[in-house]
Parts: C-alpha cells; structure tokens; sequence
C-alpha cells in the first residue's frame, strides 16, 4: 500500500470508533475503506445496523453511523453475528492490505488521472459512464494487486441532482456534502497539517489540499481547493463536476493534470505510467516535460520523456467530450505557463491544436495524442472511428496506419452482479471463479446449471425491481404533485410476472430515448398487449442540453395515456445506486445509439451479469460482442440520414420486440419455464461474462499498454 495519508484515514476512523459503543469501532474502521461496497454481504452489515438512515444518508457509512440513534447503535453493537460478520470483513481486508504487489511496485506506480470516479453512490465524484468505469479500474486493481493510484477532484457539490416537473421539464439542484462525513480525510505532512500544491491560474496562486479515499488497496487522492486562503472564485473551481463555465472548467483540468501531477511529487510519488483516462487531465504529461526541464533537460528531451511514460483512453467521437478552447481562454487561464517550460504561446498552443494554424483551436483531446506514447479507444469499433477522426494528426498514414488502438471496456464483476446472481454462480462454477472472470473456461459451467435455478433467480431480481419501481415511481410522481390516480397507477400496475425492459443513461441526443416512442400506437400496444412488457427509463439531461431535455418532455407528454400512466415509469435521479437496482433487474437491456456514436456502453455489460438480455444497435462494444445466440441486434446503419436511419431502427426495434422478445419470454413449457429464454441467457452469460468483465480490460491494458517492467 501507499503510505502517504494511511495515517491519517486511521485517524479519522478512530475519531469515528470513539464515538460510538466499543463494539462498532469495527464498523468505523471499515467505513473507511469502500472495499465493504464489493464485499459478499458487505453492504447489509451496515443496513442492518439502522435500514431507515442508511437509505437516508444515501448508504454512506460515516453519516450512518455518526447519526443513527444511540438505541440503534446500542443494538446492533449487542448483535453478535452482526458485529462477527464485520470482523470477518475486517480480516478479508487486512489480508488483503498486507498482500505485496502482483507486479510492478508501490515505489513507482501507475498513476491513473481521470476528471470523474464512480466508486459508490455515496461519493460524489461522478456523473456517468467514464467515471463509473474508472471506479471500476480501480476496483479491479485492487482485486488484481496492482501499484495504482487514481488522482482526480474532489466536488464538494458533484454533480447536479434531477427532479422533473408535470410537464416534463427537468429541473437541476446541488446538493452539498461535508467531506468530513465522507470516508475520505485531509492528507498531512510530517508537521500535522495538510499537505498543500499551488497551481498559477489567472495570474494568482491557488492551493489545493488532498483528500485520500481508500478502494480496497488502492489509494483515491482527491485535488479540492476549497480553503479559506484561495480567493473566493478560486473556491469555487472544484465546487461542481462539468461545471458549466468554460474558463472555470479548462481551470478545473488544469488543477487536475498539472495540480495532479504536483500533488504527486508532494507526497513523495513517482509514476511509472500515467494513464489519461479522457483528455481532461492532458496537461499531466506537459507538467511532466516541464519539471524535467527544472532539472536541467532540453525541451526535446523533456517532451519525449513525458510521453515515453505517458498513455491515453479517449471516450467518445462526441465533439462535447473532445472539447476545445480558443487560445484567449487558454491564455488567460494558463497565464505564464508556456513561459515556464520556455515556449511561445504559439508553440504551446500546437500541442494541443489539429494543425499549427493560428484560427485552430487548442482540443484536449490532440492534447493527449500528442503527449502520449500510446493512445486506444473503448472498442473495435470506437478503435475505428477514433482512428478515422483524428486521422488528421497523421497526414502521411493510410487512416489503418494511424496509431490508435483499442482495449473495450469491461466492468468490475462483484460491483455489479446481484448477491442473488453471485450466490447461484457461486454455487455453480469453480471456486475461486471470480478471480479467473476473464477466462471463458470459467463460466463454462452456466451451461449446466438447471433452468429452474436460473429462471428463478431472474424472476426474483425482477420482483425485487418491481418493488423498488413502486416506490419511487410513486414518490417521485406525489413529489411532482400529480394526481393520485396517476401518482400510483404504476405502484398499481407494475408486475413482477411481467417481461421488464429498462433503458436508462445519460439522455443525450446520439442515445436516441425517442426512438422507443417513434411509433406511439405500436409502443402501446407493446405495452397494452396480450404479451405486455412493463419499462423502467432514467437518466439525466446535462443542464445545459436543452435539446436533450426537450426529448425527456416529449417522452413525458404521452403520461396521459392509461396504459403508458401504468407501464412505463421514468425514475428521476439516475445514480448508481439506481442503476444497480435495473441492471440487476431488467429481463432486457435497450440500447438505440446512434451509430457509430457509442464508443462502448457499459451499463448492458451490468444486465449481462445478471441474466439480462441485450438488445441493441450494432455500435459500440455491442457491435464486437453479439453472437447471433446472446441477445438481439439492430442493424443500424450509419450511411443513411438521420431521419431514414430512425425510422429504420425504429421499425427493427418493434419488430424484434413483437416477434421475438415478447414472443419468447411467454412461451412456457409445462413447468412454467420459457427454455428458448433461458438458453438465450446462459449464451449471454457464458459469451459475455469473460469478456466484458474488467479482468479482461485490466489484462490488456497491464499487457498491451501500461508495459511495467
Ligand atoms: C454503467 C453506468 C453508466 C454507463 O451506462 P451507458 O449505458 O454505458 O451509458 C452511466 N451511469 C451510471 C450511473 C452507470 O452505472
């Protein structure tokens, strides 16, 4: 383990330990290390301790525990099974700490920098899909024992929270947290107090303190410059993710590539690789060149050596993901900073430009490219576009040739399978089988295991969902002030004997939500049939989209219909807490991007774990994964226009969910089971569990990227 903040997280925790009865100070301890939040059983140790406040205080163990009742915590601390099961996680993650490295070493670690990190509902360092999958890197290296630390920002207010009005208008709030109620504490230096880096911004001086969060063995350090001694603006950089202001954003991945980096040295960390995981923190590897140039190297030198350690994952095709700024934004966020590694604002501004033309923008992602010694997209096919894209940086390469390559993504297993789904694998395949998910040979067993087992595990994760449907549904439509009688026409309706088909991200215009109503009357009668399915939406517009929050309020204005009022719910507040709940559920994962829009997804990876079938566009890594036997796929194609592609991936969508999906699922034999059903869901966890899990992501990137030695 990294040693640089341990201390102080001990001390937090003890801090905790005294305040409650003597017995808990187990629960203090592993609240400060979310390595409980992928345990077996780890997240009902702390809900059973007070089940109202834990979903209250949004599963965060320090807040429940430093406000449930002292009769609640006096009760659980006189559970002895409760207060054992906390000890035996106890010595799993003592273990676990005290294990050397698999390879590499702590002394010179991966660095991983990344503007977001989804590693629970509790933290609020997210917004979506990247920073969730970067949690999940971060899991799995635990997992896996590598020398990696992540670097990113702590948001005292993260990202916005969702509510919608009757007419389907979304509205944004923020809430703030008090990071001395997350699992997170100050990093110190050896005179107690906390270990602090100025970055230039604007021509003035801002500090950053370091908050230390722990996932499993891997240490989290989040940048804040929320301190009394920056200016009042200067506060505010880290307040909100994404936040809205361009200046203040570029400020943002500045503290975060060139704050990171310093931030490191401050705590005695050298890297051996930085990965940029989006080209947010891109200014890493040029503070990088620039403290080698401090120590007396050339500029040349400097550079090659920054990307000699440097490697890149871009994202998205999306132009809002590859942002860009004018050099006047640059220059009067960066000030002197070009100065200081002794370039032209010219010649810093071509590092970041397509071509060295004064009218081009300065892009963080050709940032990345160009500081980078490898640079790889999040599928085959993303691997593609991206190459196509930035084919520009590369004038005299055939587009083939153009040095980008691919690592799709994967997600961490034991974060996103249902402790129902992990009982029955558990009990199905070889010990030991989640440390080997990447091996096919691992799941081989699926295949054996009897369908009544299978189909019953599905059906009780469908009933669960319905459950949870129910009450949010409900509470969000009251919340609204709705009528009654719609308010609960969806606790009323919702069955959990009914096919359950969920679309639920972030709702941006490539993701297309709209298709799925394109044909209303068709839509109904899916919904209102003699097979019917039931649907479950999420999902937040970004504040500033307001062509995407338009979409949400067309889908909105069809509430008034009876059987829509009733079987098909949109649940506000998207989280990841949420998403569990309907990738665990869901009998079928919908995904209508626009091709070839969608470098990867992840969240159909999550359905798959848990029995779910997909359904979806050939795009992203659904376009490499799709066998024929293991879900269902719409063509898609991207050489039509917009309006025609539409209506044909409209059309393909109702098709396959009136010939086959709905089909398919009701077609029970004599004991009630729907066998084609089943088999699908064996050859979709059989083909992609191994495959789409994060140890197989982690293994190309240990084995094709980061290059350890
Ligand atoms: C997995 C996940 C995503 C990514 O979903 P996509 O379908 O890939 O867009 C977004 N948000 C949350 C909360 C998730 O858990």
């Amino acid at each position: 383990m990294i040693q640089t903040g341990q201390q102080d997280l001990l001390r937090a925790a003890d801090d905790l330990a005294a305040r409650l009865p003597a017995r808990l100070a187990v629960f203090a301890r592993l609240a400060y290390n979310y390595r409980w939040s992928w345990m077996p059983g780890g997240p009902d140790v702390f809900r059973e301790v007070d089940p109202y406040r834990w979903s209250m205080r949004r599963e965060n163990p320090i807040r429940l525990l430093l406000d449930s009742p002292d009769d609640a915590l006096i009760e659980a601390a006189k559970d002895r099974s409760l207060v054992a099961r906390a000890e035996a996680m106890e010595q799993t993650l003592k273990a676990e700490l005290a294990d050397p490295v698999a390879t590499g070493s702590n002394a010179r670690p991966i660095v991983f920098l990344c503007a977001e990190y989804g590693i629970h509902r509790s933290l609020p360092t997210y917004a979506g899909g990247l920073g969730v999958l970067a949690g999940d890197v971060l899991k799995e290296a635990s997992d896996r024992r590598l020398p990696l630390v992540g670097v990113g920002i702590l948001y005292r207010q993260g990202y916005f929270h969702q509510r919608v009005d009757t007419s389907g208008w979304q509205h944004e709030y923020w809430i703030e947290s008090d990071p001395d109620r997350l699992p997170a504490a100050l990093v110190t230096g050896p005179d107690g107090q906390p270990l602090t880096v100025m970055v230039n911004l604007w021509g003035r001086g801002v500090r950053l303190q370091i908050w230390r969060v722990d996932v499993g063995r891997v240490p989290l350090f989040l940048l804040d410059a929320q301190r009394s001694d920056n200016d009042r603006m200067d506060r505010w950089i880290t307040a909100r993710l994404y936040i809205g202001d361009r200046k203040i954003r570029l400020a943002q991945y500045a503290l975060l590539g060139i704050g990171g980096i310093r931030a490191l040295r401050a705590m005695g960390i050298d890297p051996a690789v930085v990965h940029l995981n989006e080209g947010h923190a891109a200014l890493a590897p040029v503070e990088l060149a620039r403290e080698a140039m401090v120590d007396g190297r050339s500029l040349e030198d400097a550079l090659q050596d920054a990307r000699g350690r440097t490697v890149f994952t871009t994202h998205t095709p999306i132009p809002a993901g590859n942002e860009s700024y004018v050099p006047e934004e640059v220059s009067s966020v960066l000030g002197g900073y070009p100065m200081e590694l002794g370039l032209s604002e010219g010649e810093f501004f071509d590092l970041g430009r397509p071509r060295p033309e004064p009218d081009e923008q300065f892009g963080v992602t050709v940032l990345g490219i160009r500081m980078s010694r490898q640079v790889n997209g999040v599928s085959r096919r993303h691997g593609e576009v991206t190459r196509a894209l930035w084919h520009g940086l590369f004038p005299e390469q055939p587009v083939e040739a153009v040095p980008i390559g691919h690592v799709t993504n994967g997600v961490h297993v034991p974060t996103w399978m249902a402790p129902p789904m992990r009982a029955l694998l558990d009990q199905h395949l070889a010990p030991g089988w989640i440390e080997r998910a990447s091996d096919p040979a691992t799941w081989e067993p699926v295949e054996d295991i009897p369908d009544e087992e299978l189909w019953g595990v599905r059906s009780a994760l469908r009933a669960e969902l319905v459950d949870y449907v129910r009450d949010r549904s409900v509470g969000d439509r009251l919340a609204r002030e709705e009528p009654a009688d719609y308010a609960e026409a969806a606790a009323r309706a919702f069955d959990p004997s009914i096919l359950t088909v969920g679309f639920a991200r972030r709702v941006a215009a490539y993701k297309r939500l709209p298709l799925l109503i394109h044909d209303p009357g068709r839509m109904l009668q899916l919904v209102g049939g003699d097979h019917p399915m039931q649907v479950v939406l999420a999902g937040k517009a970004h504040p500033q989209d307001e062509e995407a929050k338009r979409v949400l309020q067309a889908v909105f204005s069809l509430k008034l219909d009876p059987h829509v009022a009733e079987r098909i719910a949109f649940l506000e507040d998207y989280d990841m807490g949420m998403a569990a709940r309907l990738v665990w559920g869901c009998d079928v994962w919908v995904n209508v991007p626009r091709p070839p829009l969608e470098a990867s997804g992840t969240s159909g990876m999550k359905s798959a774990l848990n029995g779910g079938l997909n359904l979806s566009v050939m795009d992203g890594w659904w376009e490499e994964a799709f066998d024929g036997q293991n879900g269902w796929a719409i063509p898609g194609d991207p050489s039509l226009d917009v309006a025609t592609q539409d209506l044909q991936d409209a059309a393909a969508l109702y098709d396959l969910l009136e010939d086959e999906v709905c089909h398919d699922f009701y077609r029970r034999d004599e004991r009630g089971i729907p066998r084609a059903w089943v088999r699908r869901m064996k050859a979709s966890l059989r083909t992609i569990g191994p495959r789409y899990s994060a140890t197989r992501m982690l293994d190309e990137y240990l084995g094709r990227v980061y290059e350890l030695t």
